[in-house]
């Protein structure tokens, strides 16, 4: 029998345009490197990927044991059981003053997949996707992947990270399909206010063709006001798609529970393309999901407030960097400062910083801190940590920090 050994580069070849076409997840990369150094035996600190460091709470571990005693164990349907469903609409209602049905709702393997979803199922090659930068990772990505075009507006620290209507209408034209956003925002933490928001509404009253995606999935995590989400209003409702989950407000990041609320009409073709891909996401998490909802915010809360103090120790550490430069984020739990002073300085082995994925290997490797590089989230001058972490891994993450960009010169 002939045994054919492929080369490498020769299987490489085979690859489809969509994959070469895309880049890899910078967060999940720079965590990935982040354990492999760690794995050597060296003590970094992660701040590079967004998840809560708590553990899930304990009503909702329950409920999981007792799905298993009980034989959740089979394929779901599709969309999701009709009674978390039924929950994920009591809670819309419940917090966000939302009315939906459940015909209205998709459950899914994470808001990730919800957001890939909802771009598979709307875009078509050429449709243009108005995306606010800095925006989460994936976004773009995704829309590489539905052979759209990303077209974006920018935001710097001086306008908080926020767009404004005149930027909105600019940016619209009659290829628009798709305004994707996240509120409280990945990676910098803005928060729309209700008259922001508002505002950026009547713009939309003006392009009936236009869909929002609305990625609310670190609502709990808001310092400065109640969540508000833009579904609120009901001259646009039909077109916007709301996109949660259950990662944050629970930290069940591992679980991959998210979902969508929309018109029924997105909501079934979201229900049609899972259909054809994963089927209905792990039927013990959905049980899990039920309790999480059905029982209160009373750990979310807890949550939140470690994040608020956190929030104010870094902030105060990262003032106290020279050549930093920072907001105080209204929500989320992720710092996005100004870092670009370092670009053209170099390390002690000459080896020059030329943008922010450089600093942010350059933090790894000196300072044994993993943080995530601007440029992945579509602006090059900032860095993003991720401050769910132990008073003490910030306080320790942030000294070397400080220590290893003072050795560049
Ligand atoms: N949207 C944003 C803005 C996020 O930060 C994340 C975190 N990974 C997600 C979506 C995806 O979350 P999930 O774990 O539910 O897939
Ligand atoms: N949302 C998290 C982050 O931004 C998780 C990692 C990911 O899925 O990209 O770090």
């Amino acid at each position: 029998m002939f045994l054919y050994l492929l080369p490498h580069n020769f299987i490489m070849t085979f690859l489809s345009q969509r994959i070469n076409s895309l880049s890899e997840s910078a967060t999940l990369k720079m965590t990935k490197l982040g354990r492999e150094l760690a794995a050597k035996g060296i003590n970094v600190i992660s701040l590079s990927i967004g998840e809560p460091d708590f553990n899930t709470p304990e009503h909702v571990k329950e409920a999981a044991k007792k799905a298993l005693d009980e034989n959740y164990t089979r394929y779901s349907p599709v969309p999701g059981y009709p009674e978390l469903r039924q929950a994920i609409v009591n809670k819309l209602k419940r917090e966000n003053n939302l009315d939906y049905d459940i015909s209205q709702i998709v459950v899914s393997t994470g808001a990730k997949q919800s957001l890939s979803n909802v771009i598979l199922t709307l875009i078509n090659p050429g449709d243009e996707v108005i995306i606010p930068t800095p925006y989460w990772v994936s976004y773009s990505e995704m829309v590489v992947l539905a052979e759209g075009k990303s077209v974006f507006i920018d935001t710097d620290i001086e306008s908080n990270f926020k767009i404004t209507p005149a930027q909105l209408e600019a940016a619209i034209t009659p290829k628009t399909k798709l305004f994707m956003f996240s509120s409280p925002c990945n990676p910098t933490g803005s928060v729309y206010s209700k008259d922001e928001l508002a505002a950026l509404v009547e713009v939309f009253e003006r392009y009936p063709n236009v869909f929002i995606l609305s990625d609310e999935i670190y609502e709990h995590i808001n310092f400065v006001d109640k969540h508000e989400s833009i579904a609120q209003f009901n001259s646009i409702k039909e077109r916007v798609i709301v996109v949660n989950g259950f990662s944050k407000a629970f930290a069940m990041t591992g679980w991959r529970l998210g979902y969508i609320a929309a018109s029924k009409e997105i909501a079934a073709a979201n229900d049609k393309m899972q259909g054809q891909t994963t089927s209905g996401t792990c039927s013990i998490a959905q049980r899990a999901g039920i309790a999480a909802y059905d029982q209160g915010l009373e750990t979310v809360l807890e949550m939140k407030k470690a994040f608020a103090r956190r929030r104010q120790l870094v902030y105060d550490l990262l003032n106290d960097i020279p050549g930093v430069k920072t907001n105080l984020p209204d929500g989320a739990f992720y710092f996005f400062p100004e870092i670009s002073s370092f670009f053209g300085k170099k390390d002690a082995n000459g080896t020059e910083i030329k943008d922010s994925a450089d600093l942010a290997l350059y933090l790894l490797n000196e300072g044994h801190v993993a943080t995530v590089g601007g440029d992945s989230f579509g602006n090059n001058n900032y860095i993003r940590l991720s401050y769910a972490a132990s008073d003490e891994a910030l306080t320790e993450a942030l000294r070397r920090i400080k220590e290893a960009l003072s050795k560049l010169v």
